[in-house]
């Protein structure tokens, strides 16, 4: 349509047509890209189910491996929360389903790559405890001090059905027992040491 019209310009006039018609269209995708992208952005974070949402208090059930497929758009619905909830407050490396309104025993990472353990069980715990400022993708803004176990071993089974058994240590340990916490309908709010344990992040 454009070229009947271009041809009855001058070449440099039809130059500077060209650049400007790129320029606009250019602007044009980019102003939709950033569009799409924010509200993308907003959809994953708005995904997360928040404090006091009663399906968060609700205990999760075993995924059978028939159905694991099927699970994973949610899975990576999962990923995009981790990542979005990086990006907006600064913190996440991990989300148990039940946050995103899917009642399965499924926990999602993503650390330095996206990572799922399906079906996880805690097999051990050690008598030693810890101290921790707690905090969760369904209250971003509030911390809670709990008392987790130093270690614990536990065993899941892969996105290609394989079983693990791995031993975990302070971080790795306090984070899968927050998430392992999520499966039992259990908030780190629950777990809070006292009445003063709760602060606000600033
Ligand atoms: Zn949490």
């Amino acid at each position: 349509m454009l070229k009947p019209i271009l041809a009855r310009i001058s070449q440099p006039a039809r130059y500077n047509l060209r650049n400007v018609l790129n320029t606009k269209a250019v602007s044009i995708i980019l102003g939709a890209a950033f569009v799409f992208l924010q509200k993308a952005l907003q959809m994953a974070i708005k995904d997360i189910l928040l404090l006091g949402n009663p399906e968060l208090y609700k205990t999760s059930i075993p995924v059978e491996e028939s159905e694991l497929e099927a699970l994973m758009p949610q899975i990576e619905r999962m990923w995009d929360s981790i990542l979005d909830i990086q990006k907006t407050y600064g913190f996440g490396r991990a989300i148990a389903a039940p946050q995103i309104g899917i009642r399965k025993r499924i926990i999602a990472l993503f650390i330095k790559q996206p990572e799922a353990m399906i079906n996880p069980k805690i097999l051990e715990k050690s008598a030693e405890m810890f101290e921790l400022w707690d905090d969760c993708m369904s209250f971003p803004n509030l911390l809670v001090k709990v008392r987790r176990h130093r270690n614990i071993r536990i065993s899941y089974f892969d996105l290609n059905w394989q079983l693990h058994e791995v031993f975990l240590e302070n971080e790795m340990s306090e984070l899968i027992q927050h998430e392992y916490d999520h499966l039992d309908g259990i908030l780190a709010t629950q777990r809070a040491i006292d009445s003063q344990s709760f602060r606000w992040k600033v």
